[in-house]
């Protein structure tokens, strides 16, 4: 059988043709996922900022317990950011709750507490950008408008053979417009989900299973057989090296804990108070500002997007006039059993497992 070529595919039929193929297959292939059912502008929020960079199964009893506590805006843009921060605990990249929690206080501030119809006004929100724009006006309003996930634009790159670096501005724009000449005028975000599912469970990073794929016939990274090999991606930036040294102070049943100051990473998170340096020698020294003979207990490493941590943690008690480091705004003793209530990192909890319990 002779193939038609993805560049005259999409002139012949720019929309329909992949619409057409796309979603039949999706109305028999997706997931039952909690987010599909009750469809608002605000579950579609809370879901998309959850699912950045994160899988589905780790964001489903999130999203649960997070739709449970907070089921509107309102009650979200007048709940405590420690609260809100406590919810997602271990779901990690916490400025997104950060970002949710003053986006919800937009929406009441300049919206009544309802999300605008229109990509325009949403982009205008704290923390909503041109991705979660396009996710809420086309899945909650049904307004024709694209969006270009990972996903979407792993399927993208490979429909159309893209052998450029994808993370480059100039390709990022042509994504966008091929994703908006793809978007049917009827059922715009059944289609961007759909595409996105195509991303998520057939049109894998590394093994695309191009034989049960409903656009092989016109996917040109497939005709090629280079769909594997695609995204071309630059190498991301060496991650930082970050050594620290970590005090668990302890007084009866409690733990003391920081705060983290808004502004830095973890902000608003609690943990044990740590100092970080270049060296480990220097982060254990500069705990004396602090702790008072301490004693090592343990190493912890942690990797983010972008630093890699190395962190000893130690045991002591504190010093008459402890000087903690700038970055916390507020050090407090916290009953063990109360940890739960708190905005706690993974890192935090990986501390906490050295000396704690
Ligand atoms: S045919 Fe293969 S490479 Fe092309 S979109 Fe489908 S799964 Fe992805």
């Amino acid at each position: 059988m002779s193939r038609q070529p993805v560049a005259d595919a999409f002139s012949v039929e720019p929309r329909s043709g992949v619409a057409a193929a796309l979603l039949p297959w999706f109305g028999r292939s997706a997931r039952d996922l909690p987010w599909r059912k009750d469809r608002t502008g605000y579950r579609v929020w809370v879901s998309e900022v959850m699912l950045q960079r994160t899988r589905v199964a780790t964001v489903i009893p999130y999203y649960e317990r997070f739709l449970t506590a907070f089921p509107s805006i309102r009650d979200l843009a007048t709940a405590d950011i420690d609260q809100v921060l406590a919810l997602w605990s271990g779901l990690g990249y916490y400025r997104r709750a950060r970002s949710l929690h003053e986006g919800a206080r937009d929406v009441v501030a300049r919206f009544g507490g309802e999300l605008p119809r229109s990509v325009e006004l949403l982009r205008t929100i704290k923390g909503i950008g041109p991705y979660t724009a396009g996710a809420i006006a086309s899945m909650a309003f049904g307004i024709r408008t694209p969006l270009v996930d990972g996903n979407v634009l792993r399927v993208l790159v490979r429909l159309h053979a893209i052998r450029e670096d994808a993370r480059q501005t100039r390709v990022q724009r042509r994504l966008w417009s091929l994703a908006e000449a793809l978007v049917p005028a009827d059922l715009p975000g059944l289609f961007n989900e759909a595409l996105m599912e195509l991303g998520a469970t057939v049109c894998l990073p590394r093994d695309p299973l191009c034989l049960l794929c409903p656009l092989a016939f016109i996917c040109e990274g497939n005709r090629l057989g280079i769909a594997a090999s695609l995204p071309i991606l630059a190498p991301p930036r060496p991650l930082l090296v970050i050594h620290a040294a970590a005090l668990i102070a302890k007084q009866a049943d409690s733990v003391l804990l920081g705060r983290r100051r808004g502004d830095v990473l973890f902000g608003g998170l609690w943990e044990p108070p740590l100092v970080e340096a270049s060296s480990p020698e220097e982060a254990s020294r500069c705990l004396a500002s602090f702790a008072a003979s301490p004693i090592p207990v343990g190493k912890v490493q942690h990797i983010l997007s972008h630093r890699k941590m190395h962190v000893t943690v130690f045991q002591g008690n504190l010093t008459n006039s402890p000087r903690y480091p700038e970055m916390y705004e507020e050090v407090r003793w916290v009953k063990e059993d109360n940890l739960h209530l708190y905005g706690i990192s993974t890192l935090a909890r990986k501390l906490l497992a050295q000396g704690v319990g």
